[in-house]
Order: C-alpha cells, then structure tokens, then sequence
C-alpha cells in the first residue's frame, strides 16, 4: 500500500488529502460537527450561514448551501486530534460503515481506516469528489483511554437540563415572545404527568425577558 501524508493547515488542525491521494486515519469520534455553509463557486468562498429560522444574507442571495460534517481523526500515534472535513455524500458513507461495524460488535474508533480522496456517488446519482474510507489490519495509532468517548464532538458537550420532549414540542415557539406564566400553563396542559415544581423550573429557565430561548435548555458540561 502506498501512502501519501495528510496535508495539514498550518494554522488550525485542519488536515486533508488532494485528488487520488491515499492516508491513514483513525477516528477520535463518529459523531461529526455539523455546519451549513454557502459556497459561492465564482469567489471560491465559503460563508457560515447565519439562518437560524428564516434566511442569512447569502440564503437571500441563492448562494448554494453545502453542509460541511467535520470528524476528528487521530493521523499518527501522536495523541493530537487533526480535523478532516466531510461532504454529505462521504459522511454517509463513513455512518454506513460504522453501522456496519457497530452491529458486528466492532468499535469503529479501535480501527485504522485508509482515507482516498476520489470520486464518491452522492444520493442522487451524482458523482463528486470525496473521501472513501476503508478499514484496514493496521495497529491503532490511539488507545480507547486516550480518545473522548465513542459519540464525542462539539454538539455533545453540551446536555440537556430541561427533558427533549418538551424542547421538542416547544421547537416552533422558539425566539417567539412569552410570559413566563404562559409558558408553564401550556407546559402543565401538554406535560400533566410532570411535577408543577419542576414545570415552573423549566419556564423559568427557558424564559428570558419574556422571549422563548430553547439555548437555555442546555449547558455546557465539559
Ligand atoms: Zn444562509
């Protein structure tokens, strides 16, 4: 097998491969940080997209969206997470593999994968370039003791304080303004089965001069 070495970014932990380049890597964590980007092809930029509900200045320009799905990698026996970047179409893949893996009682950050950047079938039959990655016999370049746990990523640093079926059903509110007693009377109608004390403690927590912010529901934990 020949191998190239992982391009890195000289300013962040970056890494990436060029066309028909081959490297291995191993996963730190299979939960991926998700973000939506605008690409816009004539500048060759990629701009976050600020849309929470409605649209950001580049949604209203129709600039393209791509989401981007960032996985932490290890490259090396080096215990320094490197961060490789994902288009849907490989994202995919890589959940498939993993399922895969995870039903034969494999734990897919335990293996070594060979990363190729190639052409990749995207869900509607299109072809665009991409990672394939493909399991390999190599040593792990990381023990489990040293890696975040099995799901880790930006997302789960965060928990939920208040239960997901109520930030679930308050989803559509959200940023909507709300008095607080408002709020826990729709609670108490929906949830009768929660305690009131802790409705109460959830409304408050949520309400925040009297606007709906579902931010609240979470807290950061590490
Ligand atoms: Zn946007």
């Amino acid at each position: 097998m020949s191998l190239d070495d992982w391009i890195q970014s000289p300013r962040s932990s970056r890494v990436w491969l060029n066309e028909s380049m081959t490297a291995l890597g191993q996963f730190a964590f299979i939960a991926p940080i998700h973000r939506v980007k605008h690409w816009n092809p004539t500048t060759k930029k990629r701009n976050k997209c600020w849309a929470k509900e409605a649209e950001c200045i580049f949604c209203k320009n129709n600039t393209p969206k791509i989401n981007e799905f960032t996985y932490g990698i290890y490259i090396s026996e080096i215990k320094e997470v490197k961060h490789l970047t994902l288009t849907i179409a490989s994202h995919t893949e890589c959940q498939k593999i993993f399922s895969q893996l995870i039903d034969e009682g494999i734990n897919p950050t335990d293996l070594v994968f060979k990363f190729e950047k190639g052409k990749v079938t995207t869900t509607f039959g299109r072809q665009t370039n991409g990672y394939i990655i493909e399991k390999t016999e190599e040593e792990m370049f990381v023990a489990e003791k040293f890696r975040p746990s099995l799901t880790d990523s930006e997302e789960q640093t965060y928990r939920w304080i208040i239960p997901e079926e109520i930030v679930e059903f308050l989803k559509e509110r959200d940023g909507q303004p709300i008095t607080m007693i408002d709020l826990f009377l729709i609670l108490k109608d929906r949830f009768p089965a929660i305690e009131e004390k802790e409705l109460k403690k959830y409304s408050v927590k949520l309400c925040e001069h009297n606007i709906l912010n579902l931010m609240n529901a979470r807290q950061k934990w590490i």
